[in-house]
């Protein structure tokens, strides 16, 4: 969301607020369900996306009554037409596939967009609901990190403003009402650290999935976890902070802040800094972002500063956690350069939740995909007319698929 618009926030919002949830059977998605239960006469759930959880999306479809689902897989969804078929009193339509996912996100009837998806599957949709100029709520960071260039030239574009989940970004969000884009001095991303903070380098190669998947301080989708482990969360992360805020790599900063209360910080250029805190709970900026510039009065578990205390601050150790800095090499080529992290990363991640390579490898395969980029790689994704539009897309669907596909060779060769 471009500074200005969070200097002279959003005109007061109308309710109820429609909703489409994509990713609605993931842990963002349930807590954004459990906010939404929350507010009675707020908020409707117009809209529903997943991959293949019917069982779960069957329990929110009769909670909700949502219009309409889009289930990806495309057996899942055709199973879950059929159980629907046969309660016609849920009116609720399903649709199949990819496209299916695509052409809900396109559709009229819902205020917001909630992009709550994990991975690059979350893009195809949320470029559809930015075209239509819809409020995206955005958790699925991967999207920006992959297409941030493209996707807020068309936000500004359509006016969809990008509002973001991310409890980081959703903390800088906070800071900057207010304030000018040439206050800022810098931005502080806290990280907790993951489970491997203290663990020494040389017993990384044992790290086990059972451990990477057991994070000290958030309850999050597999995939997160271990980008949280491996601190690629934190560098996909310092990608977004750029797009969201439009604010240089160079002016982003990472923090470790293991007990996770202060959720990020704003120095500005008087050298006073702004943070948000909270307690580590994703209900409170999925409901921000839901609602802002308005706070609803409804708290989670309070903060209480002399419980939570002492409040620690480390810097990253780069050396044990490589990924970080990967991501900001990535960051500063540009270009496609996100896009092969971003694949790189999520088949690596993929592999050792497959116990196929180990945890050490992650950052390997990651650096070998970046190295074997093309030479054009690092030309910007700019996009003005809508032929642009076009090539930009197939661009980074190309680098995506073929980023997937040159990693098992790379596995052969290693
Ligand atoms: P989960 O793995 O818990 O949920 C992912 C959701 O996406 C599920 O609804 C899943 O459907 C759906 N999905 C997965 N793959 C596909 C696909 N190929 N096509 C369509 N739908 C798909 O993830 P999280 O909720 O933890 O994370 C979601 C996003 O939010 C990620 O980008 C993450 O980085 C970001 N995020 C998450 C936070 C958290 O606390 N969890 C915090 C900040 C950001 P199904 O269940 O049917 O498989």
């Amino acid at each position: 969301m471009p500074l200005s618009e969070i200097q002279n926030p959003v005109p007061k919002i109308h309710y109820p607020i429609r909703i489409a949830l994509f990713g609605s059977t993931g842990s963002i998605g349930v807590n954004t369900l459990d906010v939404v239960r929350r507010h009675p006469g707020r908020f409707q759930i117009r809209a529903l996306a997943a991959n293949r959880n019917i069982e779960v999306l069957a329990g929110q479809i009769a909670e909700f009554h949502p219009k309409a689902v889009a289930v990806a897989d495309e057996s899942a969804a055709a199973k879950l037409a059929s159980l629907a078929a046969g309660r016609p009193e849920t009116g609720c339509e399903v649709l199949s596939g990819t496209e299916g996912l695509r052409e809900l996100a396109r559709r009229d009837g819902y205020d917001t967009f909630i992009g709550a998806l994990t991975g690059f599957a979350g893009f195809a949709p949320t470029l559809e609901a930015i075209l239509r100029g819809k409020r995206i709520a955005l958790a699925n960071k991967e999207t920006l990190v992959v297409a941030g260039e493209l996707l807020t030239a068309l936000a500004a574009r359509t006016g969809s403003e990008i509002i973001p989940i991310d409890s980081e970004h959703s903390a800088i969000h906070q800071c900057l009402v207010g304030e000018s884009p040439e206050s800022i001095r810098q931005i502080i991303l806290t990280a907790s650290g993951g489970p491997f903070r203290t663990l020494p380098r040389e017993s990384f190669p044992n790290i086990t999935v059972e451990a990477a998947l057991k994070h000290p301080k958030w309850k999050m989708g597999r995939k997160i976890t271990i980008d949280s482990a491996t601190l690629m969360n934190k560098g996909l992360e310092i990608i977004e902070a750029k797009w969201l805020f439009g604010v240089p790599l160079n002016k982003i900063e990472v923090v470790v802040h293991p007990q996770s209360i202060v959720h990020s910080l704003v120095e500005f250029v008087d050298g006073s800094v702004k943070a948000q805190l909270g307690m580590p709970d994703m209900r409170l900026p999925i409901q921000y972002a839901l609602a802002a510039p308005e706070r609803l009065d409804q708290s989670y578990d309070l903060l209480d500063l002399v419980k939570t205390s002492p409040l620690e601050f480390f810097a990253p150790d780069l050396e044990k956690f490589p990924s970080l800095e990967l991501a900001r090499f990535a960051g500063e080529r540009g270009g496609l350069y996100p896009c092969i992290l971003n694949a790189s990363n999520e088949v690596a991640v993929a592999l050792f939740l497959a116990k196929r390579i180990q945890f050490t490898d992650i950052p390997v395969l990651i650096r070998a995909a970046m190295e074997s980029a093309p030479p054009d790689a690092s030309e910007s994704i700019q996009a003005l007319t809508e032929t642009d539009i076009a090539n930009a897309l197939k661009r980074i669907n190309a680098c995506d698929t073929a980023t997937r596909s040159n990693i098992e060779p790379m596995l052969a060769g290693q």
